[in-house]
């Protein structure tokens, strides 16, 4: 699902889709987790004018909903994924735990959605060419935020991003190749 992008929002220096998305197209193949090697840093898309079609459509949902700049993914370790927003369920995927994750505003945000009948998955990382770990939460974490507790809810949040990284990974089975030319 696209979403329309927020105007005048930009990637910056962020690539972390670059890096966490799996691609198993024609001329371009990277195992989840790998750093697309069309990626310079500091630079960004070596081949930007001609990039596959994923990667022009492909957005993290921080580029289409207000949320601050500290939830830019670099910045924040997260990146919201946009899968599953058309059927009503956000999924964080954690892959950093940075002191934001366990700050006043996710806490706020994520009641606010859990409030408003959104479904919460959280999702980790595994090893380079597996899949990530994810689960709902929403049920897990609904009574911290309805205590209005962000301790306990951050503690619940540590706890699931523990228990999926316990993960029997499974691998993607994709063999980098980059032919775009
Ligand atoms: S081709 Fe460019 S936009 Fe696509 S994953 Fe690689 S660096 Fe990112
Ligand atoms: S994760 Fe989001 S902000 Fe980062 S490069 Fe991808 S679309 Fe842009």
């Amino acid at each position: 699902m696209s979403l329309p992008l927020i105007p005048d929002r930009t990637c910056g220096g962020c690539v972390e889709c670059c890096r966490v998305i799996p691609l198993d197209l024609p001329d371009l193949a990277k195992p989840t987790g790998e750093l697309c090697a069309y990626c310079v840093p500091d630079a960004g898309c070596a081949v930007h004018a001609i990039r596959p079609q994923t990667c022009r459509t492909w957005f993290c949902l921080w580029r289409a909903v207000e949320l601050s700049d500290d939830w830019r993914p670099d910045r924040s370790g997260i990146v919201i994924r946009p899968d599953g927003v058309e059927h009503g369920e956000i999924t964080l995927f954690v892959v950093r735990r940075t002191p934001f994750l366990s700050s006043e505003e996710v806490f706020d945000t994520v009641a606010a959605w859990i409030d408003s009948g959104i479904a919460v998955a959280l999702s980790v990382p595994g090893p380079v060419g597996t899949y990530p770990a994810r689960a709902v939460v929403t049920d897990y974490l609904r009574p911290a935020v309805e205590a209005g507790d962000a301790e306990r809810f951050n503690r619940l949040v540590a706890r699931s991003l523990d228990k999926l990284a316990e993960h029997d990974w499974q691998a993607d089975g994709i063999e980098a190749r980059y032919r775009v030319t």
